[in-house]
């Protein structure tokens, strides 16, 4: 959100959204706004608008919309600062140098700075020992063994940690301080407190950044020495759960192809990679944190998942596809024949071999519809077994359709009675109520026309905003409607100058683009006697309420005396409706 004062503020104000956005796809200016093709859904006939006035962005069709830096955002798959940097550049606003930093923020600064630095190095150094002495021959011939030429090593700046244990220590020791080794996390203190290097006899796999910037390492061991992996430990570079390897060589095919090919690990990812398959990434481990996906998420919202769940690390694997289905990834999964690993697999059969594999890998459900399928479903307890196995997949899809849609296969693919197996999913949803957002467009509210004109009103009718919103809230005439949480909001501010993607932050998604929606509605003259009307409406709707709860009162049996309230009450509230 565009802070008040922030630059990100002061370019919000000066950026025309209609001259951003079209420099992304073409826009026709109809009526008030603007129209064109949304570039977030397929579509032949435009359904999304720009509002040149209000400064946002809405389409009708699939309900995406926001400020002129969200559709950056989203168009771009880039982060905040990205986006304001990006409409900055395109609107011709000056970008500011970095602010001056605290003297801490400079020293933790030149310490990356020279860690990052004592990492090329270290790389540079890794590279070199392939080529020398006895130790550094067999290495290279590991590598060849394993299908890794010259040209592979180089690409992907492999080496060779030594078993000395102090040669990497003996290259850096006289240019670094040694606070800088300590945390640099490629030396180890023996008991003694004297520092040994950290990977000895490995067989080393640079890990970079984003950028491409190697910030830490992975090392293989070459023999049977424990553990097969060691990677780098935290730090201040590096952490773990933030990098995904080989992203900074993907991130342009990712994009371009619009689905990411996740590995698990290096070997895999080079294999897939040398294959003709840049769009690769590993995971580093089965289980895939939630900052990783993330960061997949800015360049791609479709995954194939090429590890193989059925071997040790399963429950694990579950847990990263369940997440990645949570955050409404399209995932893939391509389990090679025989369990066989990527690097494995490739060498065997050959790249037309996994396109055609990758081509067809089913969607995650499939696959599990086809895991339950070989259960044993002969018997009633077996068939509850199957079902209690895909359960909680389809029951964390956030799209209510799609669970929808899963549900009617699963009943006929396990032959469970719809209606059954339907009940029990809504069951499960409802315990977990909170997890679940149900997409808008499934739920349409029912919203009568009072409530949209009083949205309206409360945001443009400058002369008598605050009485209305004063004449609602002392009557908590808004209290159970479909529209309760935006009017409410919007009451709470009314005494600021309107902001529509302000207020959307503070909103639910599907409350966001109801509030959207309205904006853009033709314009009409806000009068008082039009906002005594909506009210009148919804005080309308108050007094029906009551009637029914009163009708249901003198239903039930009740003493004489109570009765005769009631029924004078019912004649009072029937007369306020006919007055009407
Ligand atoms: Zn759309």
């Amino acid at each position: 959100m565009a802070e008040a004062g922030s630059f990100a503020e002061k370019v919000k104000q000066q950026a025309d959204i209609v001259r951003v956005i079209g420099e992304y796809i073409r826009l026709k200016k109809t009526g008030q706004n603007f129209t064109g093709l949304c570039p977030f859904h397929q579509e032949k006939t435009p359904s999304f608008a720009v509002h040149p006035v209000r400064q946002i962005y809405h389409c009708f069709g699939c309900g995406a919309g926001g400020d002129v830096f969200k559709f950056v955002q989203e168009v771009d798959k880039c982060t905040f600062p990205e986006a304001v940097r990006t409409v900055a550049e395109k609107c011709g606003i000056p970008i500011p140098r970095p602010r001056e930093r605290s003297p801490e923020e400079r020293r933790e600064n030149q310490q990356r700075t020279a860690l990052v630095e004592m990492h090329r190095e270290a790389a540079t150094f890794f590279a070199r020992q392939l080529h020398e002495g006895h130790e550094g021959k067999v290495a290279a011939g590991y590598l060849g063994d394993r299908g890794l030429d010259r040209a592979a090593i180089t690409r992907f700046g492999l080496g060779f940690a030594p078993s000395s244990g102090d040669a990497l220590l003996r290259h850096l020791k006289s240019k670094y301080p040694e606070k800088l080794l300590e945390v640099s996390g490629l030396l180890s203190r023996n008991e003694g407190g004297r520092f040994y290097d950290r990977f000895r006899r490995r067989i080393m796999f640079p890990i970079a950044n984003e950028a491409g910037k190697i910030i830490a390492f992975g090392g293989r061991a070459m023999g049977d020495d424990q553990p097969k992996y060691l990677n780098s430990p935290e730090t201040p570079i590096y952490s773990k759960s933030n990098v995904l390897y080989h992203l900074d060589r993907a991130k342009e095919a990712i994009r371009k192809e619009d689905f990411a090919i996740l590995v698990e690990g290096y070997m895999d990812a080079i294999a897939v990679a040398r294959a003709g398959f840049a769009n690769v990434v590993a995971s580093c481990g089965t289980s895939l944190a939630d900052a990783q996906i993330k960061l997949l998420g800015r360049f791609t919202r479709r995954v194939v998942v090429n590890y193989d769940p059925d071997t040790a690390g399963q429950v694990a694997t579950e847990r990263s596809l369940t997440l990645l289905l949570e955050k409404e990834f399209d995932v893939r999964v391509l389990a090679l024949p025989g369990g066989a690993d990527p690097d494995k697999f490739l060498k065997e059969q050959g790249a037309d071999a996994y396109r055609k594999l990758l081509a067809q890998a089913p969607p995650y459900l499939d696959y599990l519809i086809g895991r339950a399928r070989q259960m044993d479903r002969s018997t009633a307890a077996g068939k509850v077994a199957a079902l209690n196995f895909l359960m909680p997949y389809v029951q964390r899809l956030p799209n209510r359709l799609l669970r929808s849609e899963w549900a009617t296969r699963i009943a006929s693919e396990l032959r469970v009675d719809e209606p059954v197996l339907r009940e029990a999913l809504r069951r499960a949803a409802a315990e977990r109520r909170s997890e679940v957002k149900p997409k808008a467009e499934l739920l349409a509210p029912v919203v009568k026309p009072a409530e949209r004109q009083l949205i309206r009103m409360l945001i443009e009718a400058e002369g008598f905003r605050e009485k209305l919103a004063g004449e609602i809230i002392s009557n908590a005439l808004h209290r159970g409607l479909e529209t309760e949480r935006i009017l409410e909001l919007l009451i709470s501010k009314v005494s600021e100058q309107p902001d529509p993607a302000a207020l959307a932050a503070a909103l639910e998604e599907r409350d966001r683009r109801l509030l959207f929606e309205v904006l853009f509605e033709t314009s009409f003259e806000a009068t008082w006697e039009a906002a005594e009307s909506c009210l009148s409406v919804l005080r309308g709707r108050r007094v029906e309420e009551e009637l029914t709860e009163l009708q249901k009162q003198i239903e039930t049996k009740v003493a004489p005396a109570e009765l005769n309230r009631l029924l004078t009450r019912r004649l009072e509230l029937q007369r306020m409706l006919s007055r009407r």
